[in-house]
């Protein structure tokens, strides 16, 4: 793939509009081509007959309608779940993984190659940050899915590689674009946005992006604890993040989601589920406890049933809704980064 060709899906639908008024086509062209590769989700330039054959020629020579190429697909056994590593045109590695569930199917969705969070535990951080994504590589996870598959995907989580709210503007443009009527119509409501806490970014989602859901990685009751979990914590410890997440459910009466990892004889007591008890109280919140994906390079192991069944019951007793993530694709290694780390590690990249 040229790296040097315009990218049409990181443009939003005005701004195609603009962009083929610029080149002196009719600006409808512009809502063609949109229609063409969200809508219509097709897979070459050529395809979209609507548009005349001399501008499908340009763009076929100028402009990559595809801005990730997959390069592995692992289907898990027991669940169908499908874990996908793409390539972006300038060489980096971004996976995303397909779930199937009762009410429908998701897409886990990366917004960064890499990480610069390093949280202790987590296998997208090990190799550091190399860029964000633009908003029609996240865009792309989704439509390339959906072409492999051939089933529509109607929610969206940012769950993938990465953190979001260090790449805000263009995962707001990505927002926008896979909600657009014309297009996907992948509404707000359907899209959540998992964070490792950063404040600022927290309040620019209550205000510039308030129907969409927040999911905080908490994953420690304490500072201390916390500190040491998620180096993210010395900068914005909890107080401050629990502020800012009050302040989130304030402006845009949504339930907020807590994401607890429960980690082997670390994080996973019952002191530690009474301290988190406490600090919760009161909120308007949900939490969500996931057993630790063992990831070999951290030496961190995933709780027992019996451990996660006691956390869970110190939470409920003391009023909080809980519950314990159902795990898929344990057999493709689909917890976050595994695949590419795996990857990565292979290719000496
Ligand atoms: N940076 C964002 C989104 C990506 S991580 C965030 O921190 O929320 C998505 C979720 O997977 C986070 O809750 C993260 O803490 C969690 N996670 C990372 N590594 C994990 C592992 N080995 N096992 C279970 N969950 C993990």
């Amino acid at each position: 793939m040229n790296e040097k060709k315009l990218c049409p899906k990181n443009m939003t639908r005005e701004e195609l509009k603009g962009f083929f008024s610029d080149m002196g086509e009719r600006p409808f062209r512009g809502v063609q081509l949109f229609r063409g590769m969200y809508a219509r989700g097709l897979s070459s330039f050529d395809e979209m007959t609507d548009l005349p054959a001399a501008l499908r020629r340009i763009l076929a020579e100028t402009a990559a309608l595809f801005t990730l190429t997959p390069r592995e697909v692992l289907v898990s056994r027991p669940d169908g779940s499908r874990k996908y590593l793409f390539e972006t045109a300038d060489g980096h590695l971004v996976e995303s993984v397909f779930m199937r569930y009762d009410y429908g199917n998701v897409i886990c969705v990366s917004s960064q190659a890499g990480c610069r969070m390093g949280c202790a535990f987590c296998a997208s951080g090990l190799g550091g940050l190399r860029r964000g994504l633009r908003s029609g590589e996240m865009a792309d996870q989704l439509l390339r899915a959906r072409l492999d598959t051939g089933e529509d995907i109607g929610r969206i989580v940012v769950m993938g590689v990465g953190e979001p709210l260090d790449n805000f503007d263009e995962l707001k443009r990505f927002i926008e674009t896979v909600g657009d009527a014309e297009g996907l119509g992948i509404g707000r409501r359907n899209i959540t946005v998992s964070t490792c806490g950063l404040p600022p970014g927290i309040e620019r989602m209550a205000e510039e992006l308030p129907q969409v859901g927040l999911s905080i990685s908490l994953h420690a009751p304490n500072d201390r604890l916390r500190d040491a979990l998620l180096p993210v914590n010395k900068r914005y410890n909890l107080a401050v993040l629990l502020k800012a997440v009050r302040g989130h459910i304030a402006r845009t009466g949504r339930r907020a989601t807590f994401e607890y990892a429960l980690i082997a004889g670390l994080n996973d007591g019952a002191e530690c589920a009474a301290e988190l008890a406490r600090r919760l109280r009161g909120m308007n919140c949900h939490v969500n406890l996931i057993p630790l994906n063992r990831v070999e390079e951290t030496g961190f192991c995933g709780s027992g049933r019996a451990e996660t069944e006691r956390f869970r019951a110190v939470l409920a007793s003391a009023g909080l809704q809980v519950t314990v993530r159902r795990s898929l694709g344990a057999d493709i290694h689909a917890a976050c980064g595994q695949l590419r780390a795996k990857t990565l590690s292979k290719i000496g990249g």
